[in-house]
């Protein structure tokens, strides 16, 4: 069958007895490859290596059994009622759901062994549909397994069997791989690991007596192997895309003091972490080595101003800029703000959106990029279209950082490296994010970006005061809401329906709007959805900009990039549904202006315990960094990077919280291999064979 292939590019079909269905379930289980399913870890584990006696059965517990069959006959309800008789006693295995061929192969006088929960009822020792093997005589039964039985992950129409059956095949296929140059490199870091080879045969067929607590829950030094092992391939990843990063050419963008002009622009001067963070761009701007750079700040903190100065500095300079940002809505308000900012001191701003502005307007903002007479282009994904060609782009901004999928990402930062005067440059790159990145997750999946931090909101800002209300107490919210307005401030009402489409959560938002106009007859009520047109919505929220609105219906479009000041209220339905990072930005809407704003959290009861600590949690502060510690404890790494979209940091035996204690030894180890190409591969190939998904740039 399978011998010294290697598992990462074996592809599954090459199994004995997968077939087209199977490959089709097991791509359900994102395995693909031989080596997937090596890395596709139990869930837990049962005890099948001992037989139990009838009479010694514990109901609640389960067991194997194994006796003759002495009766078989239907019960109520058309169930399968069969007794088994193993000298000690008597048990009832109990089937409601069966096949024919099932029932017939059921005879009188056959030797069979179960595997099933025990439950004691007034009729008896009962086992409900257990796992069972049937045969003519005891001794024809397969010999007791030696091993404890792993439980896996699986999806309709995988048997456990026949997981159990792929991963024992593809464990013989691995044999080769033991003691390699990883398994002496790994030892010598941190003692007492087991190999490659042992460490996953631990995990998938533990020997009888093995501490499975341990097992499941990832604390097993053979847990702790293969977790250390993928930080140590992760990591190496992210250094060696930061040294091939930097080691491009990058336009240098000389000195000058912009944050003058910037100041001229704005009623406002820059707070002391802004223009720390600003100097610290600058620096990077000055050099030839391509920036790489992350801007964390929490909402409100004033990231786009920051951003702003960048693009003054390229553009003096004789560059492009180039600025992405997540949706339409963010796009259209930063043109607002940019055009306002930047126009007066001589610089080119346009849009480009997916549809918008008119097909022929698309046609010639490109040419005119092309031929260098615009010198910021602010887009969505417009931007990495093909026929976007830049004539000298020297940064790239991208806001909202988290909301964006890697592979655009790595498509913008290509654009630049088409190179002008003859020479290939790489752009600069400024990366913007409000979901502050807990400290333990930027050392790894963010570790080849240099960060600066916006720790300071702009002055005279006041804390936005959160209340959490069930929703039976929506009419005070509603009369609320009126007072507010009645006293000229504005309010959001947002509408979030997770998990539905945009349609759904669409048709939710008229529907409340109907309610609240009925409601609040004499409010502006205006509405703010995806599915309007885009031109419409825009119109919706520039009324609501310019004050013509008192009260904005919107699903979580407005999420990022409204810019209210005025607004002072937000009223958040199925709060209780939404994670902590998206309720914390969506909150960052309100608290914009030098009003007292309030935030009020309506959920459907009863909460769950953990839908309970975040409400508590968001009452309790709104400090965007812990925050995202606590979210990162409640929902794991994955979630907080939002893995699902972007596939960023996609870690099958490492769990950042769990393992962040092998930290400092994967990081003293990474850069001691950078140059051993060999074991680069072999890491590479083990644990990120969909290499593209693993850049964080
Ligand atoms: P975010 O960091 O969430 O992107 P923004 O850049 O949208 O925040 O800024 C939030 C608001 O604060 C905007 O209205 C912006 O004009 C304003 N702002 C930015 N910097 C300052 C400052 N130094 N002083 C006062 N207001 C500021
Ligand atoms: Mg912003």
């Amino acid at each position: 069958i399978v011998t010294s292939v290697q598992p990462a590019t074996l592809p599954l079909d090459r199994l004995v007895g997968v077939g087209p269905g199977t490959v089709i379930r097991l791509t359900r289980l994102e395995l693909l490859t031989v080596q997937d399913l090596l890395f596709h870890l139990p869930l837990r584990y049962e005890d099948r290596t001992h037989l139990t006696p009838i009479n010694a059965l514990i109901g609640g517990s389960n067991a194997l059994i194994q006796g003759q069959v002495i009766h078989v006959r239907s019960g109520p309800r058309r169930q399968l009622i069969v007794d088994i008789d193993d000298g000690t006693g008597v048990a009832t295995l109990m089937f409601f759901h069966f096949t024919v061929a099932q029932r017939n192969a059921l005879d009188v006088g056959l030797a069979i062994r179960c595997w099933g929960e025990v439950r004691m009822s007034i009729f008896g020792t009962e086992l409900i549909h257990p796992e069972y093997q049937l045969r003519d005589h005891p001794d024809r039964l397969p010999p007791l397994s030696a091993q404890l039985t792993p439980i896996y992950p699986t999806t309709d129409g995988l048997p456990q069997s026949r997981l159990r059956s792929l991963v024992s095949q593809a464990l013989g296929a691995i044999v080769s791989q033991r003691d390699t140059t990883i398994d002496r490199c790994l030892r010598g870091a941190l003692s007492a690991l087991p190999d490659f080879v042992d460490a996953l045969h631990t995990i998938h067929q533990p020997a009888a007596d093995a501490d499975t607590a341990s097992l499941a829950d990832g604390t097993h030094s053979a847990r702790i192997r293969l977790a250390f092992e993928e930080l140590l391939a992760q990591q190496v990843a992210v250094l060696r895309n930061r040294r091939q990063q930097r080691a491009a050419l990058a336009p240098a963008m000389q000195g000058g003091d912009f944050i003058a002009d910037i100041e001229s622009v704005t009623p406002f001067r820059l707070t002391n972490a802004q223009r720390r963070v600003i100097a610290e761009l600058d620096a990077d701007l000055m050099k030839t080595m391509p920036m790489l750079r992350l801007v964390q700040g929490d909402v409100g903190s004033g990231k786009t101003i920051v951003a702003a100065h960048a693009c003054l500095r390229a553009v003096r300079n004789g560059f492009q800029a180039a600025l992405m940002v997540p949706t339409e809505v963010l796009a259209e308000q930063h043109l607002v703000n940019f055009t306002r900012w930047l126009a007066p001191l001589g610089v080119r701003v346009a849009m480009l959106l997916g549809r918008r502005p008119s097909a022929k307007q698309r046609a010639l903002i490109r040419a005119q990029l092309a031929r260098g007479e615009l010198d910021l282009i602010i887009g969505t994904q417009a931007l990495i279209q093909s026929p976007v060609a830049f004539a000298r782009l020297g940064l790239v901004v991208i806001d909202e950082q988290h909301r964006f999928g890697v592979r655009q990402r790595l498509a913008l930062k290509e654009k630049g490296a088409t190179g002008f005067d003859g020479v290939t440059t790489t752009p600069h790159q400024l990366v913007l994010t409000a979901t502050p990145i807990p400290r333990t997750l930027a050392q790894t999946a963010y570790a080849d970006l240099d960060i600066s931090i916006i720790d300071e909101l702009p002055p005279g800002r006041l804390p936005v005061t959160t209340v959490s209300l069930p929703d039976s107490r929506r009419e005070e919210v509603i009369t609320r809401i009126a007072a507010a307005c009645r006293d000229g401030r504005q309010a959001y009402w947002v509408c979030p329906l997770i998990d539905a489409s945009e349609k759904v959560a669409a048709e939710a938002a008229e529907e409340t709007v109907a309610r609240l106009r009925a409601d609040l007859p004499r409010l502006r009520i205006g509405l703010a959805h995806g599915r309007l047109r885009s031109a419409d919505r825009a119109a919706e929220l520039a009324s609501f900009a310019a004050g013509e609105i008192d009260l904005l219906v919107a699903t979580t479009v407005i999420e990022v990039g409204v810019d209210v000041p005025n607004a002072s209220l937000m009223v958040i339905e199925n709060a209780e549904r939404l994670g902590l990072a998206q309720l914390h930005q969506l909150r960052g809407r309100v608290g914009r202006g030098s009003a007292q704003s309030h935030c009020v959290l309506l959920y459907a009861p009863p909460l769950s315990h953990h839908s309970r600590a975040r409400l508590a949690l968001l009452r309790e502060t709104n400090d965007g960094f812990r925050i995202a510690e606590k979210d990162l404890e409640l929902r794991g790494a994955g979630e907080v990077l939002g893995t699902r979209q972007t596939g960023e940091v996609h870690l099958r035996a490492a769990d950042l919280l769990r393992d962040h204690a092998l930290l400092p030894a994967v990081q003293k180890l990474a850069p001691e291999l950078l140059d051993d190409a060999p074991l680069l591969a072999t890491l590479e190939l083990r644990w990120l064979p969909r290499a593209q998904d693993y850049v964080s740039v």
